[in-house]
């Protein structure tokens, strides 16, 4: 018999998301009726208008012998590459060349694949608690050594995001190969300032680490002087790879379309110390491994830059983020600490009295029927926290904080 990839027996069981169904499907058999889910880390909004629209002219378009499409340019058609730099880049004052630019089906496929194009023995840095794909992609590919009874993974180096640190960790001391970062965060809603994130390129180009930005809540951003790209950081471009999504910001999580850019500059070592372009390699992989993102597809993340997408889409973004608000205040008033959901849509809490996360939740669910996300099911250093989304819809975020606020009241302030 064939012998299997033994790295995957490392890995903890999909551990999270499965155990929140087991519980609140046990909940709904005892006691009946409904629960509230502001667990989830998908959108709710349907799809734009002008996004409906681009894809049924795009399908109408291949129905045609002159509009007819196969397989599609490898990094993206160029009205998609153009838009992206353009309306992503160029209005930051980046400037960033097609060839540059990967389309793709997902941020979520990009920043796990990524540390294919990379050495083995390569050394990793996450943010503790993290989005769990860069840290389960690294122990697949066997860069890690078992995890310990906390969960982290040996040879792994986590960097705690506490409330000291604003959610935001700096740079470590010690030089690694590879840094993942994630800005606006997920789960914990932080947003990294451009002083901090110039602090990591800095730290980056002194020790030889490639920075891994994921951008994916980029256009939840409100305030204007936050760096929504890499790429605003001076030096970014020799140390930096970003990945952006159309997933939050324009609802196409089921759709699916993504892209990542890596700048000409960045470059790694092979084994007699020669310098390798990482944007080549990654450019060998695509093509080798990838057939392009439907045309369709593009056609549809390309009127998310139409001046009506742009309006469509922000009308989204600010309601999820009118949500985020009422979450954020309504949790504040019941006496809760919490913390993100300014410029992201998660609002990242500290359980009361020093519950943990999974006491909290389970607390939570029977008080109040609402469903969220324990903290530390994103990594050890999320116990005693808890993540609640903002993607539903107004009435049931407004439901959800009413009941909250009328079950926890009595905590008062300090909880
Ligand atoms: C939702 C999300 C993504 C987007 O993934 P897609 O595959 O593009 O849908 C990427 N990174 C993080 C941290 C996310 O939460």
């Amino acid at each position: 018999m064939a012998r299997v990839n033994e790295h995957y027996a490392k890995l903890q069981a999909g551990y999270l998301f499965p155990e929140i169904g087991r519980r609140v499907r046990a909940f709904v058999e005892a006691n009946g009726g409904e629960v509230i889910r502001l667990g989830i880390g998908d959108v709710t909004e349907p799809l734009a208008p002008v996004i409906v629209d681009a894809l049924k002219a795009a399908a109408d378009e291949m129905g045609t012998a002159e509009g007819f499409r196969g397989y599609g340019p490898e990094n993206g058609y160029d009205f998609l590459l153009d838009a992206i730099r353009e309306h992503d880049y160029g209005s930051r004052g980046v400037d960033v060349a097609a060839d540059e630019i990967f389309v793709s089906d997902g941020s979520k496929q990009d920043s796990g694949n990524i540390q294919e194009i990379f050495g083995t023995t390569c050394k990793v840095a996450v943010s503790d608690p993290v989005y769990p794909v860069y840290v389960d992609t690294n122990v697949m590919a066997g860069r890690t050594g078992e995890a310990d009874a906390d969960g982290r993974y040996a040879g792994i180096l986590y960097l705690p995001a506490t409330e000291a640190n604003g959610f935001a960790p700096e740079p470590p001391s010690e030089a690694v190969d590879l840094a993942y970062l994630c800005s606006p965060n997920n789960p914990t809603g932080s947003v990294m300032s451009k002083e901090l994130l110039g602090r990591w390129v800095a730290w980056a180009r002194e020790v030889g680490a490639v920075l891994v930005f994921d951008a994916a809540y980029d256009a939840f951003i409100q305030s204007p002087e936050l760096p929504r790209s890499i790429f605003e950081i001076d030096g970014a471009r020799e140390c930096a790879i970003e990945m952006r999504s159309f997933s939050k910001r324009a609802g196409f999580t089921g759709v699916r379309c993504a892209y990542t850019t890596i700048p000409k500059e960045l470059e790694g070592t092979a084994a007699d110390g020669s310098r390798v372009s990482i944007r080549d390699l990654w450019s060998r992989r695509h093509a080798t491994k990838f057939n392009s993102v439907p045309y369709v597809i593009q056609r549809a993340a390309e009127a998310v830059f139409s001046p009506e997408g742009r309006k469509q889409t922000a009308e989204q973004v600010a309601f999820y983020m009118e949500n985020a608000r009422r979450v954020r205040e309504g949790l504040g008033a019941a006496g809760f600490t919490v913390f993100g959901g300014d410029n992201a849509p998660y609002i990242w809490m500290r359980t009361p009295d020093g519950a943990s996360s999974w006491d909290f939740f389970d607390r939570l669910l029977s008080e109040t029927r609402v469903v969220g996300t324990p903290g530390s099911g994103f990594g050890p250093a999320g116990e005693g926290y808890f993540r609640i989304s903002a993607f539903n819809s107004r009435e049931n975020v407004d439901e959800a904080i009413a009941r909250i606020g009328r079950a926890f009241r009595a905590l008062g302030t300090g909880s």
